[in-house]
């Protein structure tokens, strides 16, 4: 029988359609794990995904004009078999990260690349090697099948997922996740990502949902909370303490509104570095009065294509010392090539720059006398490991920490998500919606809701939206 004639793909849809209803009324009407253990998983799902055959459509182009809405497409792709030591999670909701931005527009290179590389490791990683992408590191939603190595979890449990993905038998592991040689980004360096009605992970990626949280406020912190985590907090960043004073690049951004919060947390003093009022004004109403609007204040670290401009540098670390009195112990750097002179510069002696990121360009250039003389460090850190990310997951289950979910668009629409991200007209984190019908649906404990309390919870969305307004009154 040839199973590729269009009357068997069109047969195939339809049952796949049929299935993914099934589960997504299952879960929606509170079926129990055995009733979703039960369902039929789908031979193919909707998924957002990249082609192989298009990772040249942007080539010579500059960086701007590569739109994510021609390159990213929302269409049934096949469901992997699973190992052993996966599940399969049906997806309620999932998030913009900027590397689905990278992913969509083939930069710095096509990440085809990444899972030709990953399929190499072994027979259950080359299921991986397609010629589609399914993209996405962050998602919320429900185990409907477990691998029979599978220890911990079980059809129904309601779960948000970690994109780190390692194997237990990888000696560095142990150590540290982030240190294993095969530590990869699911959705990024790893193909079935979260922006999809399905996905195959490793169980070792899975966390319990915060019981209060709606699925796209549970979906959209884990990949750059546990990032900020581990860049200020956990043992393997800056360790900041008590009083010290954290400048923070992209304050209202993805990782830097994680920062702040952790910064305010933990008794540290942040100065956030913003561009525009609107975002400034959210900043101060959150409870972070030290803010820099570095587009009002028009810091040009650049002079041309070549050179730093020194002086710049020393306007701006005069700047942060006449907003906290002292320069910063820890800067939280990201913006890359344009930021990192300053950020060395800037850092008090002693202090450390940790960054995670290279956003404006990752060939970096900073004025080795102002490190070394001045006996300040530079710290790498990538994503976080599963005590870090479970950490994480901690404070926003007590509502230490809030989403940062502003937006949020429906799957089929992944494409206009990601171009506002690439354009940095986003505020927060986006989220996606995908098996949930409507936003504000999964949360299982209202009481705790209440108690942590509505206001708390939005309190980003809301204060974009009030400042939004009062702008365009
Ligand atoms: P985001 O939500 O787009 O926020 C980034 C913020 O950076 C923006 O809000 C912007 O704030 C600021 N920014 C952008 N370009 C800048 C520039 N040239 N100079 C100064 N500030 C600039 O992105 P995100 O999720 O926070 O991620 C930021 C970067 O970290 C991305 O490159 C991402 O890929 C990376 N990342 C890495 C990891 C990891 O594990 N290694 C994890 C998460 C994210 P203003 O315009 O308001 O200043």
């Amino acid at each position: 029988r040839n199973r590729t004639t269009p009357h068997h793909q069109r047969r195939r849809r339809r049952e796949a359609i049929v299935s993914i209803d099934q589960i997504k009324d299952a879960i929606e009407s509170g079926g129990t794990g055995d009733d979703l253990a039960g369902l039929t998983i789908p031979e193919t799902y909707r998924a957002a995904h990249t082609l192989r055959s298009e990772q040249e459509m942007f080539a010579d182009m500059a960086s701007a004009d590569k739109d994510p809405r021609k390159s990213l497409h929302v269409g049934q792709v096949p469901t992997p078999e699973l190992a052993p030591d996966e599940v399969v999670v049906a997806v309620m909701a999932s998030a913009i990260n900027y590397n689905t931005v990278w992913t969509s527009v083939f930069e710095p290179l096509s990440t085809f690349f990444f899972l030709d590389r990953f399929a190499r490791e072994g027979h259950w990683e080359s299921r991986h090697r397609q010629d589609f992408h399914v993209v996405g590191s962050d998602a919320s939603g429900v185990v409907v099948r477990v691998g029979n190595a599978v220890r911990n979890w079980k059809p129904g449990d309601r779960v948000v997922i970690a994109p780190v993905v390692t194997h237990d038998q990888d000696p560095d592991a142990h150590e540290d996740q982030m240190l294993a040689a095969n530590q990869r980004a699911w959705g990024f360096e790893t193909n079935f990502g979260g922006l999809a009605d399905l996905t195959v992970v490793r169980a070792s990626q899975l966390l319990r949902k915060p019981t209060h949280l709606s699925w796209e406020e549970a979906a959209v912190n884990l990949l750059c909370a546990g990032t900020s985590y581990r860049m200020l907090v956990g043992a393997h960043g800056a360790r900041m303490k008590q009083g010290d004073i954290v400048l923070v690049w992209g304050g209202t951004g993805g990782i830097g509104g994680y920062a702040v919060q952790m910064v305010l947390n933990g008794g540290g003093i942040p100065v956030a570095v913003v561009s525009s009022p609107e975002r400034a004004e959210v900043l101060r109403e959150l409870g972070c009065e030290l803010v820099i609007d570095r587009k009002a204040e028009d810091y040009r670290f650049w002079s041309d294509e070549h050179t730093q401009d020194e002086s710049e540098w020393r306007r701006f670390g005069k700047r942060i010392r006449s907003l906290a009195g002292s320069d910063p112990d820890i800067v939280f750097e990201h913006p890359g090539r344009e930021t990192m002179g300053a950020s060395v510069f800037a850092a008090k002696r002693g202090g450390t720059v940790v960054t995670c990121a290279a956003t404006s360009g990752y060939s970096l250039e900073y004025d080795n006398r102002h490190l070394w003389m001045k006996l300040k460090r530079i710290i790498g850190s990538h994503g976080a490991n599963m005590a870090e990310n479970a950490e994480t997951i901690r404070l926003l289950d007590r509502g230490a920490i809030q989403p940062l979910l502003t937006e949020t668009f429906a799957l089929d629409n992944v494409g206009e998500a990601a171009r506002t991200v690439q354009q940095n007209r986003s505020d927060g984190k986006v989220g996606i919606l995908c098996l949930a019908s409507s936003e504000g649906q999964g949360i299982e404990d209202p009481e705790k809701r209440e108690r942590i309390g509505e206001d708390r919870i939005t309190s980003w969305s809301r204060s974009f939206a009030a400042t939004k307004e009062a702008v365009n009154d």
